[in-house]
């Protein structure tokens, strides 16, 4: 991935830099799947410091998507919302540090990973299957995710 925010260690002043802008959807474009679309740019709101041998990067991170429900596969808006982003980067040989990698990685960890309609930030809203599905999860804590994801579409197929 090209370099789409880096900080000289060499060009740091001493109190720091802020670091504000945004970055293009395509640093958290997933080519293999489509169920994860980002839906605009990303706003960063940064601080970077030195502090002996590493610079300290902390700070606001907001990006957008649209997610596909695993129970009733409608797309809604999910806003990731980092408030306390806070990496420590190694500076090695005065080379420029390169963040890209590191902020595609945050973000996409931040998305739930079996997003559901109540999971939606932006716009919330119930969930058209909710409880249509699960009539014993009560019942039935141990019951492994995937199985009732498995029960889930088939479920959605006889409603067809
Ligand atoms: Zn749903």
């Amino acid at each position: 991935m090209e370099p789409l925010l880096t900080i000289d260690p060499r060009n740091l002043p001493f109190e720091g830099r802020r670091l504000t802008g945004t970055l293009p959807v395509s640093l958290v474009e997933i080519p293999e799947t489509n169920t994860i679309r980002p839906t605009g740019p990303i706003e960063y709101n940064l601080h970077a410091v030195r502090d002996d041998d590493n610079v300290v990067v902390s700070g606001s991170l907001r990006a957008p998507f649209s997610l596909d429900c695993v129970r009733c596969i409608a797309p809604f808006d999910y806003l990731v919302e980092i408030d306390d982003y806070e990496i420590e980067v190694p500076i090695e040989n005065d080379q420029m540090i390169d963040l890209t990698e590191g902020l595609r990685e945050d973000i996409l960890l931040a998305l739930p990973s079996y997003p559901r309609c109540e999971d939606g930030n932006v716009s919330p809203r119930d969930c058209p299957a909710e409880g249509l599905f699960e009539p014993n999860s009560d019942n039935e804590p141990d019951q492994a995710p995937t199985d009732s994801k498995t029960a889930d579409w088939d479920v959605l197929d006889k409603l067809k």
